[in-house]
């Protein structure tokens, strides 16, 4: 596509004045990498980034966006996991920084919020009103609630007990690819029944809209007890979620979990012993005191069941955050000291160690690359198996981290189509476009498209997170 860079930037700052839009390179390197292992290629590349203050702003430079075919990726933070950070197409790229504004309404018992507000910024913003934000990603102090709400992402809270963030959106404000705002959902704190727009919206991961508002139900902050149990194997973790879910226990807010590997690595890490074996996190939570120590009592005697090396309750906040902490550590190992290609298997509770040994199997003996070690560690009680490909190494081609990321790729997903599963969190349309054809049928991709084509006739919003990458 021919475009007049310097008339498009002119433009672009005529819309949000001229300090908000940019076309020089080092910006738009910026905003074309996400993280991802593999390189930026110059179809990546923004031919500009705007930063736009409100919906009014927004509304302009899409319908300008859409006038002239010109792609628009909407930008977070860019911490996806797995390829939608990434402009897939030379493209406007429109960060939503700016639009930060927070509203609290303690009488209405919600909340309103810009998408461009860093998570971590947002839950201290709530802690006066002593109210809970039900999204807990490790990348809470970047990412936004904006792109939190797009993936409809809850990452650490377990799914069964808590929910999705989008199970407490009432409503929100948002700007179609032709321009228009409109408003959805309900001031009501019951959400309301039958059709309604907010529910197609969240999670439509930049596809159909751009979120320029999000109302959100104040929860009142709960009651929560920490539980640690060290086992011999991770093996032996995945049969305590299976006869979790099975025996019909509370289920925790968080259950997360470090493999044999990431355990020593992260414990080693914040100054901790290395433990034997693998390691259980679990967060109970409960609407009083009384009733979280009653529920913690009960789970943990349901942990003595299953034959642990050792489980008990940590009330010492200092040594809680440094186990917490050793999970996040694991993860900077991995991400910083080599090449690591991630899958997300989140399959059938009952499939879990079935699925989780194939996985393992899988990493294992990849074709694209060998000597790589396998790593697993997160959300085992959501439940959700993570499986890295660690190469201990940074000095890799572009090729082979390619045909490694493809390789994990297809062969995690035949896991969740084998198993049931369908993926719960990272935000996946860009790495699942040929999975949900495999998974659903041909049918069920059609239908994306033609509903992208009524809000997004010429599919400017993200263009190549339908198609996918690669
Ligand atoms: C260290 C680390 C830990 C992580 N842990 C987890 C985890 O535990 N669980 C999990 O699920 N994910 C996790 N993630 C992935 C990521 O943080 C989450 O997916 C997060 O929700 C993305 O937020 P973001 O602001 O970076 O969005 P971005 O990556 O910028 O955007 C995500 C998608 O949403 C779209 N989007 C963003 N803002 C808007 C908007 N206002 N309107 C419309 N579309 C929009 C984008 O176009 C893109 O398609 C982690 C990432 C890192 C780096």
């Amino acid at each position: 596509m021919d475009i007049d860079l310097k008339q498009l930037t002119k433009d672009l700052a005529a819309m949000v004045g001229k300090e908000n839009a940019f076309s020089d390179r080092p910006t738009a390197l910026a905003y074309a990498k996400d993280t991802m292992p593999w390189d930026v290629e110059a179809h990546h590349m923004p031919y500009a980034v705007v930063r736009p203050a409100d919906a009014q702003q927004v509304s302009a430079i899409l319908k300008y966006a859409t006038g002239r075919k010109i792609p628009v990726h909407t930008h977070g933070s860019g911490t996806s996991l797995v390829g939608l950070g990434r402009p897939k197409t030379n493209a406007i790229v429109l960060d939503t920084a700016r639009m930060q504004d927070l509203a609290v309404f303690p009488d209405r018992a919600y909340f309103e919020v810009g998408p461009g507000m860093h998570i971590g910024k947002l839950r201290k913003a709530l802690a006066p009103y002593n109210a809970l934000l039900p999204v807990f990603p490790g990348s809470e102090p970047v990412a936004t609630i904006g792109g939190s709400i797009a993936v409809n992402t809850s990452a650490h809270a377990v799914d069964a007990s808590i929910g999705k963030p989008g199970d407490y959106v009432l409503g929100m404000e948002v700007v179609l690819p032709t321009g228009e705002i409109l408003n959805t959902g309900t001031e009501s704190t019951r959400k309301p029944a039958g059709i309604e727009a907010t529910k197609f919206l969240v999670g439509s991961e930049g596809l159909l809209c751009v979120i320029t508002r999000i109302r959100m139900r104040l929860v009142p902050l709960p009651h929560t007890t920490n539980i640690v149990a060290y086992y011999r194997s991770t093996e032996e973790i995945i049969d305590t979620v299976m006869a979790m879910y099975r025996d019909g226990l509370p289920t925790p807010m968080f259950f997360e979990y470090l493999d044999e590997k990431s355990s020593k690595i992260g414990f080693e890490a914040v100054g901790l012993a290395p433990p034997t074996g693998a390691v259980a996190m679990i967060r109970m939570h409960s609407a009083t005191r009384v009733g979280c120590e009653e529920k913690a009592r009960i789970f943990l005697e349901f942990l003595k069941k299953t034959g642990p090396i050792e489980a008990r309750i940590i009330t010492d906040d200092d040594e809680w955050g440094k186990i917490w902490s050793s999970r996040a550590e694991a993860g900077n190992y991995v991400y910083r000291l080599g090449s690591t290609f991630g899958s997300e298997v989140t399959v059938r509770v009952d499939k879990l160690k079935d699925a989780f040994l194939e996985a393992k199997e899988i990493i294992l003996n990849l074709d694209s690359v060998q000597g790589n070690e396998f790593i697993s560690f997160g959300h085992i009680g959501a439940p959700t198996i993570h499986a890295y490909a660690f190469i201990p190494s940074k000095d890799i081609s572009n090729e082979v981290k390619k045909a490694v990321t493809l390789e994990v790729r297809d062969k995690t997903e035949a896991l969740n189509v084998k198993y049931g599963g369908c993926g719960g969190e990272w935000g996946l349309t860009a790495q699942r476009a040929g999975f949900l054809g495999k998974k659903y049928g041909p049918a069920y991709t059609d239908f994306l498209v033609r509903l992208k084509k009524t809000f997004d006739p010429e599919n400017i919003l993200n263009r190549g997170n339908l198609e996918g990458w690669l």
